[in-house]
């Protein structure tokens, strides 16, 4: 019994002491200006004891002390502290249908160089992820191998947590790919996989446009349609890692196959892909349009031209898709009760659907949130996934490194 409790009491106190450092390192990175005076006040830890922890951060490259002065009438001023978001790194790793990119990001959630491969269409998973694994050992030779927290994979479609699990990515072709094994195996360092919209929804949640924000719904139109979900400020994943999957909400029962094998959803309208595939069905059954001979390679920003001069079947594509979108913001406004709902994606932000997207949903959101709830574009413009993913292990793994 009682090496049990002394086991126990060692290890509260290791806990404890993590705790502290990571109560005291998130004040410094949120106030760049507190001194160990005002640590103290706003902690309620002894002096002492905030000193001993301030100590630490500063041997260990976390703090850094700056703005020692000596002034005649009021004496020495306290020094400042500064947060260093380049203590420690972690790799984020976009693997993408087309291309993955990947770069180490600082705690700061910059990224450094963005290290890209194309991935060949059709490919399987071995081949894939040995392709990721070589981009991640190029990104990885760039820091010393004691500052890396680990690496963070975001990948398209259904994956479970936190075994990494790809249960199915419609995008892919793939099923019950284990993602994080294998990589851990290519790699020999901790991985952390989750899907690709979770990834962003933490970036924005950390550095973007969710920052403070404690329930937040997003729906990203890309190649896909995704959505993540997070609940009094934690990523909220479900049983399956499908927690928050906008882009399969049925949208019309009877309409067009999606790739997941059901009908009508939501993604079969307002990805990318899904609107490749809308356009091609239209001109195979006789329209005329303007996008005839381009339907391969067709961006948001093509259609969201040939609408604006004129094209008829690029308008109503375009209104089609947005239209649906309201209503799955609608839906999800009712199903999660979010503070603020955050729009991402090509097919929104260069198709120019935010602001249709948004009074399409109006009419359709419960009449007690509409006036509550803030509808708002992503902020992070550019690698937002590669920062997500870096983010997922930055969130799990810091504390435990302090
Ligand atoms: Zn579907």
């Amino acid at each position: 019994m009682t090496a049990m409790r002394t086991g126990r009491g060692k290890v509260d106190g290791r806990l404890m002491q993590r705790a502290n450092r990571a109560l005291v390192l998130d004040l410094v990175r949120d106030q760049p200006t507190l001194s160990r005076a005002a640590i103290a006040r706003q902690t309620r830890l002894s002096p002492a004891a905030v000193s001993g922890i301030v100590d630490h951060l500063v041997r260990e490259g976390w703090v850094r002390e700056e703005g020692a002065v000596v002034t005649g009438t009021v004496g020495r001023r306290p020094l400042r502290l500064a947060f260093v978001p380049e203590a420690r790194l972690a790799l984020g790793i976009d693997l993408d249908v087309r291309e993955i990119s990947a770069a180490l990001v600082d705690l700061g959630g910059r990224p450094r160089t963005v290290h890209r491969v194309a991935v060949p269409s059709g490919a399987d998973p071995t081949v894939v992820l040995a392709l990721a694994a070589d981009l991640a050992r190029q990104a990885m030779s760039e820091a010393p191998a004691e500052r890396l927290l680990g690496v963070g994979m975001a990948v398209p479609g259904m994956v479970r947590w936190p075994d990494g699990v790809n249960l199915f990515s419609p995008n892919f072709g793939w099923r019950d790919v284990p993602i994080r094994a294998k990589m851990e195996e290519l790699l020999g360092v901790p991985v952390l996989v989750d899907n690709e919209v979770r990834a962003l929804a933490q970036a924005e949640h950390q550095y973007g446009a969710a920052r403070q924000a404690r329930t937040v719904v997003f729906v990203d139109a890309g190649s896909g349609v995704g959505g993540a979900v997070i609940l009094d400020g934690q990523l909220y994943r479900g049983m399956h890692g499908a927690a928050g999957e906008v882009g399969h909400n049925t949208a019309e029962p009877h309409g067009p196959r999606c790739g997941c094998g059901n009908r009508g959803c939501l993604e079969v309208f307002a990805s990318l892909i899904g609107l490749e595939m809308r356009v091609r069905d239209a001109l195979t059954a006789g329209r005329v349009s303007s996008l005839t001979g381009r339907q391969g390679a067709l961006t948001p920003k093509d259609l969201a031209c040939a609408a604006a001069a004129g094209d008829e079947l690029a308008r109503e594509l375009l209104d089609h898709a947005a239209e649906y979108l309201g209503l799955a913001v609608a839906n999800a406004v009712a199903n999660w009760d979010p503070e603020l709902v955050v729009l991402s994606g090509p097919v929104i932000r260069e198709g120019g659907l935010f602001d249709s997207v948004l009074a399409a949903s109006r009419p359709a959101v419960l009449e007690v949130a509409r006036a509550r709830v803030r509808v708002t574009s992503a902020e992070i413009a550019e690698n937002v996934k590669i920062i997500g993913a870096a983010s997922l292990v930055i969130t799990e793994h810091l504390a435990a490194s302090l």
